[in-house]
């Protein structure tokens, strides 16, 4: 059996978004966007502060206006009084470049501009909106993503791909010649950047696509073309698992074959579903290919006829809710105590031996079986837990073997996890 790592990650330069490298040998940064008005700075920056909270690296808001211009700054400024420097990237469409130059704060605050060549401005407006922002990233000093999305395409790139199609010999399919027209987007608008003075190391690329297959191609033939960091996304997933899903299938074979730099996760939420959870699945997403470590991830075996009861469904989540929970501080005090790893059983036929080998596994006893629940730790069982009070006292047993498993940090890490 080989023990070569599977995946290699594709070369790239780095580009310094903030404080969060993208690219190089950085590992894949987590980004999210929120949804609140950006000019209610106050309702925007609680977003922020919760996305980062729950591990975003980079956080997103639309620039969409003169009143969400005017709040980015204060914004920022909300959050670092937080002690909070998430990078802000500001998502600009069609007045971007009036923005920039009426408020040249907002510029300077934001640590990233997201422009999207199909949304700059129509016909002859187009070139000059674009160099203007281009030369505002240049006056700041910021790097900018080149966001295609293939709903809001440039119309002039395709209807010129479509032309030369129908001259070709072999014309290809419209499919493709759509496809091809998305990184065509891409790759003409960082060349323009760049011969506008826009450095190679301050230009990242995107270009969502929501269809599953779609987006496979497309960043495989991007990848190969350019050696600019790449930000992954499906674009419009949609709700629920139905998100999730799409969303993991495209960005796992991508990941898979060392594509992608920065992922994002654009799930719709469900109504009353915390922003944070398109967080959660990108976390979920890198952590189990094992391309880093956030937070101890809960493995629990389905439950089946032998488990009599939703107990061990319910500590299942308890404990993955808890560690969630504790992450934040964890993470500050106990050196890489997110690769620690948990099992929750639902009886003794594959309990013990899962939770053998986890860090510390729990079997709770299935129909028939003695009402007890067998905990082990390191692979040796440390204790057997009974009554009323096992959730509680393997939420104890869970806080005790950090402080003796994991080394402390005396100064808390502001850098990048994982
Ligand atoms: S561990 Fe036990 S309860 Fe869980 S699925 Fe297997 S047999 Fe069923």
């Amino acid at each position: 059996m080989t023990t070569e790592p599977l995946i290699k990650r594709r070369t790239c330069v780095p580009v310094q978004v903030g404080s969060v490298t993208v690219g190089g040998d950085a590992p894949v940064v987590v980004q999210s966007m929120t949804n609140t008005d950006t000019a209610d700075e106050v309702a925007t920056a609680i977003q922020v502060a919760q996305l980062a909270r729950a591990g975003s690296e980079v956080v997103r808001i639309t620039v969409n206006n003169e009143e969400a211009a005017a709040a980015v700054p204060r914004i920022r400024d909300r959050l670092l009084q937080m002690d909070m420097d998430v990078p802000l990237v500001g998502d600009f469409h069609f007045n971007g470049h009036k923005l920039l130059e009426k408020y040249p704060e907002c510029g300077e605050a934001l640590a990233k501009y997201r422009i999207n060549p199909g949304n700059v401005g129509r016909g002859k407006r187009r070139d000059p909106q674009f160099a203007s922002m281009i030369e505002a990233a240049c006056r700041y000093d910021k790097p900018v993503r080149i966001g295609v999305n293939w709903g809001s395409l440039d119309q002039a790139v395709l209807a010129r791909l479509m032309d030369e199609n129908a001259k070709a010999a072999k014309p290809q399919e419209p499919t493709a010649v759509m496809r091809e027209a998305v990184i065509v987007s891409a790759l003409e608008s960082a060349a323009q950047a760049e011969a506008l003075g826009l450095p190679h190391n301050r230009i990242l690329l995107s270009c969502k696509m929501s269809v599953v297959q779609d987006l496979i191609a497309v960043y495989r033939s991007l990848a190969a073309r350019c050696d600019y960091p790449l930000h992954l996304g499906l674009t419009e997933a949609g709700m629920g698992s139905k998100g999730i899903v799409a969303s993991t299938a495209a960005l796992a074979i991508l990941l898979q074959e060392g594509i992608g730099d920065t992922i994002r996760i654009s799930l719709t939420p469900e109504p009353g579903q915390e922003r944070t959870q398109e967080v959660i699945v990108a976390q979920e997403i890198l952590q189990t290919m094992g391309l880093r470590a956030f937070t101890p991830l809960v493995t629990a075996c389905p439950g089946c006829g032998r488990t009599s009861s939703t107990f061990f469904q319910e500590l299942a989540e308890q404990i993955q809710a808890y560690v969630r929970a504790q992450m934040p501080e964890w993470r500050k005090e106990y050196l890489g105590v997110e690769n620690m790893t948990l099992a929750v059983m639902g009886c003794v036929v594959n309990g013990p031996g899962e939770s053998k080998h986890a860090n510390i596994g729990i079997s709770l006893p299935g129909t028939g079986e003695v009402p007890v629940a067998p905990v082990y730790e390191d692979g040796e069982k440390t204790v057997t837990l009974k009554g009323e009070t096992i959730a509680q006292d393997f939420q104890r047993i869970v806080d005790e073997y950090i402080a003796r498993k994991y080394e402390r940090i005396e100064t808390p890490a502001k850098t990048q996890q994982g």
